[in-house]
């Protein structure tokens, strides 16, 4: 292997599961903390000591799939559905810009109605113009006359979570302004993911997807869930290969939390319903930390986010990951009245939270682990702009 310091790693699929089988299984210490000391030297190379933000709005919880583990699932009973309006979330970009957020995430549950794609196209398009405008404003420029060339970034960068769509409404969505799309696998293995998801839904048109999105010029996130039901140390190693072979731009990763009333919590009662769940929860955080590591050793200059998830097992969760290969937070920005609608899994942090609470709590918690939070910065990850 190569052991220059921060060297990026072509660890294949069975070198990644001995490293999870000895971390996990065999409790090898010693080779788990130098994981994370190499995961971080790699993150420390291409990023220093910075970290960035995508702050999130999840603008609309109405959703026409049935994944099997998720809490806003169509056939999700007592599930009060709600679509912001567009003006609600402009609002809430301008505040995510004048705060300094960089870049800002619009998430939602599945809807490919003609409806649905109007209202994308008139959102991204008025975030990206806007705050656009506002930032032209602000250094004294002409808001209505063309950027100057060496502006630099301006405004916030729009970026989307919004499902499975055909490739030309991909397409619309980026011409209206967005550059960025995040689209989990949930997991590399075909068979798993139809273990956890309806007949109706599709491993392949998933991938298929992430071709089209790559093909048309989006920076393309991807990820899993970890410590799925029938989840093996083997599929999560093909987890962090398929990252690999797709040159996924952004990776986020978060541990799988049971949701009551759904088709997979009831799997998970009947595999692990003996354990000691909380104890069991936290050996899945250190897993998806591990897996994090990984993910930035052998995937080198992604963006790697530090997930929520992380934090509903350990209150300090997010900062732990920044130190173990990721560089990115996601403060929630959704409005407080509609968070409580948007329960993907128990535990779901922050939710009677503002948006002023969480972007104070994260300024606080990236100092002290000393990171540097480059508030205000796009982040593009270095591996799409000089693919290698
Ligand atoms: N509908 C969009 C999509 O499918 O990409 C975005 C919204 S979806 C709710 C966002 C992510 O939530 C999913 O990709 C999934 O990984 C995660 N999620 C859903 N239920 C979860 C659970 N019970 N535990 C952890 N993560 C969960």
């Amino acid at each position: 292997p190569n052991l220059e310091p921060a060297a990026v790693l072509d660890l294949d699929i069975d070198q990644i599961t001995g490293i999870l089988e000895e971390t996990t299984n065999k409790g090898d210490s010693a080779l788990e903390k130098a994981l994370f000391s190499h995961a971080d030297a790699v993150t420390q190379r291409f990023f220093g000591d910075a970290v960035y933000y995508r702050g999130i709005v999840e603008f609309s919880n109405v959703c026409v799939n049935d994944c099997g583990y998720c809490g806003i699932r169509k056939h999700m009973g007592g599930v009060k559905r709600y679509t912001i309006p567009i003006d609600e979330v402009v609002e809430v970009a301008k505040w995510a810009f004048e705060n300094r957020m960089g870049t800002l995430m619009l998430q939602s549950g599945e809807l490919p109605t003609p409806q649905r794609l109007a209202y994308l196209k008139e959102l991204v398009a008025r975030v990206h113009q806007e705050t656009l405008e506002l930032d032209m404003t602000q250094r004294g420029l002409d808001p209505k006359a063309p950027p100057p060339a060496d502006a630099g970034e301006l405004g916030l960068r729009v970026a989307l979570s919004v499902g499975e769509l055909p490739e030309e409404h991909y397409q619309e969505l980026y011409d209206a302004g967005a550059r960025r799309y995040l689209l989990r696998i949930e997991s590399s293995n075909p068979e798993l993911y139809a273990a956890l998801h309806p007949d109706a839904m599709s491993w392949q048109r998933r991938v298929d997807c992430l071709n089209s999105l790559k093909k048309i010029g989006y920076m393309v996130g991807t990820g899993v869930m970890v410590g799925l039901p029938g989840q093996t140390l083997r599929d999560l190693a093909g987890d962090i290969r398929f990252f690999k072979e797709m040159n996924a731009n952004m990776i986020g990763m978060g541990p799988y939390i049971t949701e009551a009333g759904t088709p997979v919590a009831d799997m998970w009662e009947s595999m692990f319903g003996h354990v000691d769940k909380k104890a069991h929860m936290k050996a899945m955080f250190d897993l998806t930390t591990r897996m994090n590591s990984l993910a930035r050793i052998v995937v080198g200059s992604a963006n790697i986010s530090a997930t929520t998830a992380l934090q509903a097992i350990e209150p300090n969760g997010r900062e732990i990951a920044l130190r173990r290969g990721c560089n990115v937070l996601m403060p929630i920005l959704t409005p407080t009245k509609y968070r409580e609608h948007y329960q993907l899994y128990e535990g779901k942090p922050c939710i009677t939270d503002t948006a002023e609470e969480c972007r104070k709590c994260l300024n606080a918690r990236v100092s002290m682990i000393g990171k540097r939070l480059r508030q205000g910065a796009w982040g593009d990850p270095p591996n799409f702009l000089a693919p290698v």
